[in-house]
Order: C-alpha cells, then structure tokens, then sequence
C-alpha cells in the first residue's frame, strides 16, 4: 500500500516539475508568433490605417509625426526629392501606398517637390484648409490621412495642377526596370 502511495507522489512530482519547465518555452514560442506591430507599411493593401495619436507617436520618426500627423511645413528646399530625377515610383513613408509616379514630377521651384497628378483617384484625399488667412487645399494620403501637402491650380499641363508634398512623408522605390537594364548595355 505505501509502495503504491510512494509510486504516485513520484508522478505528481514528475508532472509538477514537467509543467514548471514547459510554460517558459511555451511562452517563447507565443511571443515569435506575435505579429510585427511596429510598422503600419503596406504598398498592395488598400484598407483604411486608423491609429490614435499615440500610437502613431511610438511608430513614426518625430520628423514624419510632425508633418504626417500635425500638419507642419518641413523647411523649403531641405528635401532630398526636390531635384530628385530617379524613374520609379513614391509612397506614403506612413503607409507605403503608393502616391506619385516619377514621370508626373517636374520642378517647380517652389522648394517642394511638386506633382501634376497622383497615381490613381483614390491614393489622395482633399481637404479645404483656411489655415494662416489662406484658401488651400490640404492633400491627404488616401489610406491613413496623413497630411502630404496642398494642391494648387498653377501647374502644367495635362491637369494644369500642383501637388506640393512634404518629401520627408514620401518613399521612393526605383522601377525594377527593363528600360535601365537596356541602358547599361547600350
Ligand atoms: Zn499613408
């Protein structure tokens, strides 16, 4: 009888000290399936971001905060897209939905980098905005509402328009290309 009593105390012994060792390894093995949070970056979904301030705070660079998310100006003539001539294509350095082709960038002079048109309908919103006694239209990123910039009617043609964007809220990713392949052999 003692024997049997003896037998069992050694297997709730042995499941005790088996349970205390697997909860460690089970909880590493929860926090690498833990999804990556930190970036809110996608260039092919198009679903609406929505984040409150603060988490918007913890993700951004103070820098793309201020303009993205407080509507502030970065300094004229600062922004290494100004002059920036590279093919390919911008996104929104908040989201990465893509914005701005290349080929409808020109230089304005006016110290931003300037657009007559974005990609598609649907990647900008507009806002009006009388902020500073001016009547102007604020452009958003279509996906999270980020401030970009304001569009004017004083560009070229085709659209005869002026999307005057913040380069620190933009991302440049070059065209994967056929054309620059051609261009270093010839
Ligand atoms: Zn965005």
């Amino acid at each position: 009888m003692s024997k049997n009593i003896y037998k069992i105390y050694t297997v709730l012994l042995l499941l005790f000290v088996s349970s205390c060792y697997s909860q460690p390894s089970s909880k590493t093995k929860h926090m690498d399936n833990t999804p990556n949070q930190e970036s809110a970056k996608a260039s092919t979904d198009s679903n609406a971001v929505i984040k409150t301030d603060a988490e918007w705070k913890k993700i951004l660079s103070p820098e793309v905060y201020y303009i993205a998310r407080e509507k502030g100006t970065e300094r004229p003539f600062t922004s290494k897209f100004e002059t920036f001539k590279e093919v390919g294509t911008y996104y929104c350095a908040v989201c990465g939905n893509p914005l701005f082709k290349s080929d409808t960038k020109f230089e304005s002079g006016c110290g931003w980098p300037s657009f007559y048109e974005p990609i598609s309908k649907n990647s900008v919103i507009y806002l009006p905005d009388n902020s500073y006694g001016m009547k102007r239209t604020e452009v958003e990123c279509g996906r999270c509402k980020s401030h970009l910039g304001h569009v004017f009617e004083d560009g070229p043609p085709p659209t005869g328009l002026r999307y005057c964007i913040n380069g620190v809220v933009l991302d440049f990713k070059k065209a994967q290309a056929a054309e620059e392949k051609y261009n270093n052999r010839h």
